[in-house]
């Protein structure tokens, strides 16, 4: 009885029948009433032509109507093909031709981006709008559904008799674009519901590791809240956030996007439980914390992950939230979300580390001639397991450069100390070479972090013309604070070896650009040099 597709986990989060789900501004929507419009709208999508396989894209910001339009899109047997809510016009078309979708279910400010760019999306048929009137050539989503209220009075609904199995496609997630052009990630059912199974705070891990019945989630205890502060767009809001609670009964507090004043007063009047999103966020809740303006003493676990963490944030963590475990992972939208997990004793002691494989997963480091390394030798990470994407969309030549028997090249390096535990020591691509020696901007950003000015730091290498390339830096200097870039060098320099300091540091009064993601967009800061 384990859950095998995410049609599954859907049956199972309708079991929790009348407890609240989403919670969305003063707007409530309990496990039914959220089953109900998702039955609703999954009817419409099959009615309208909707074909096991087609592409339903879900371009939108974080709104109650974001898993229902996913789950709907599954339940008609379709590829739920979420886009990034940041993304401009040329990049949605990007999404919109790559993917082929032939529906759409976006809110008012994507329709604004797409409307006159739509003619060159042969394959769209259908455009739903979310929360507004039809325009012209579309329909709206609130004349199907209704608005959050009303979705506890639509009728029951049965679940579309579909043949859908584990092996069949049920996402496309596209890559944050960090290394070059965003790519599509197929994921299939048993991606999708083994990840929530292997979720460390899942029942069902044990049967993951024993092959044991998944237990059922016991009704009296006390309802997890989570606050969703990270785009669903992604798989870490998606299939780190939404899914998992949807499956053990938790409450989601939905935010349309990031506010640190906004998140403060949520956490409050809600009582969340649970916080996080990416490493930014849990320093900005750090903040929060010593204002001392909320009582944000319901917090059980801050976790964060998506881009690396300093050392120094587990403990700087523990101190200021006495009640609240820290947690972090590693993971990418290849892996399905998370593929590690990290938190309690153990990262105590192992600050550096990302933690070990989730259960059922594998890890090895392989040097460059794909032969595997020992224990604590640096080298590319390359994973494998149930939740390991099936290939790239329409990418041929990526699938060919990442897959290997099985195993995906993750383009990240690391090492796995002789207990399992994996610590990322940075991206293969922003590593440097200076004069033949290695140069791991983590390394020096890191350094960079524990200057007291210090609130933002990236390490980007520069062209030289005999020894090919130098580390560089950008800094972001806290408000009130001041440092110049000699006092930096300096400071580097007492701490790492010559040849790793950065040769030119310029300093921002602002923290520095970032994707969606959290991740710093580094081609951008190249260019400043
Ligand atoms: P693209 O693949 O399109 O260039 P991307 O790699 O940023 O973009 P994602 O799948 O969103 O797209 O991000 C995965 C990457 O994020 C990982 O390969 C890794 O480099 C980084 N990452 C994730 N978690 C961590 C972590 N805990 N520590 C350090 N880096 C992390
Ligand atoms: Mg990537």
């Amino acid at each position: 009885n384990a859950p095998l597709t995410l049609r599954d986990i859907f049956v199972a989060g309708r079991a929790h029948g009348e407890k609240t789900f989403l919670v969305y501004e003063d707007e409530r929507a309990s496990f039914e009433a959220f089953s109900r419009a998702t039955l609703a709208l999954a009817g419409n999508l099959i009615r309208g032509g909707v074909r096991p396989g087609d592409r339903v894209a879900i371009a939108m910001r974080n709104l109650p109507e974001w898993p229902v339009a996913f789950f709907a899109a599954l339940l008609a047997g379709a590829v739920a093909t979420p886009l990034n809510a940041w993304w401009t016009g040329p990049e949605l078309d990007h999404g919109f031709t790559d993917s082929g979708a032939s529906v759409a279910i976006v809110d008012e400010e994507r329709w604004a981006r797409i409307a006159d760019r739509r003619s060159g999306y042969p394959a769209l048929t259908r455009v739903l709008i979310a929360r507004a009137e039809a325009a012209p050539g579309t329909e709206s989503l609130t004349d199907i559904i209704g608005p959050v209220a009303d979705w506890g009075g639509l009728p029951e609904g049965r679940i579309p008799a579909i043949a859908i199995g584990p092996d069949d496609v049920a996402t496309l997630f596209y890559t944050s674009g960090t290394t070059g052009r965003s790519k599509g990630a197929i994921g299939t059912h048993r991606a999708g519901a083994s990840g929530v199974m292997a979720h460390p705070f899942s029942a069902a891990r044990a049967f993951l590791r024993r092959g044991e019945p998944v237990p059922v989630p016991d009704p009296s205890a006390p309802q997890k809240v989570g606050l969703l502060s990270i785009p669903l767009f992604h798989v870490t809001g998606c299939f780190a956030t939404l899914v998992p609670n949807l499956h053990r009964g938790g409450r989601l507090v939905m935010m349309r996007r990031w506010d640190l004043a906004r998140a403060l007063a949520l956490i409050e009047r809600e009582r969340c439980t649970s916080a996080g999103g990416v490493p930014t966020i849990a320093f900005q809740l750090l903040d929060g914390m010593a204002a001392g303006t909320h009582d944000l003493s319901s917090l059980e676990t801050i976790s964060y992950g998506g881009a690396p963490a300093p050392a120094d944030l587990v403990r700087r963590l523990r101190a200021a939230f006495p009640n609240a475990q820290p947690a972090t992972g590693w993971g990418m939208t290849e892996t399905t979300a998370t593929f590690t997990h990290h938190q309690g004793e153990d990262y105590v002691h192992r600050p550096d580390s990302c933690g070990p494989a989730l259960p059922v997963c594998d890890a090895k480091v392989m040097d460059p001639e794909e032969k595997p390394l020992p224990p604590g030798e640096v080298g590319e990470l390359w994973v494998k397991g149930p939740i390991v994407i099936a290939g790239y969309w329409n990418r041929p030549d990526a699938d060919a450069a990442v897959f290997r028997d099985g195993w995906l090249r993750t383009g990240d390096l690391a090492r796995i100390d002789p207990e399992g535990f994996i610590t990322i020591v940075d991206r293969a691509k922003d590593m440097l070479i200076r004069g033949g020696e290695n140069i791991y901007c983590a390394e020096v950003e890191g350094v960079l972090y524990d200057h007291p000015s210090v609130v933002d730091a990236a390490v980007v290498g520069i062209p030289h013309p005999t020894l090919g390339e130098e580390p560089a830096a950008v800094v972001a200097i806290a408000r009130g604070a001041e440092a110049s870039e000699e006092e930096l060098r300096a400071f580097v320099a007492a701490r790492l070896a010559a040849f790793k300091v950065p040769v030119r540091i310029l300093l921002h009064d602002e923290i520095l650009p970032r994707n969606a993601n959290g991740k710093i967009l580094k081609g951008d800061l190249k260019t400043l040099f």
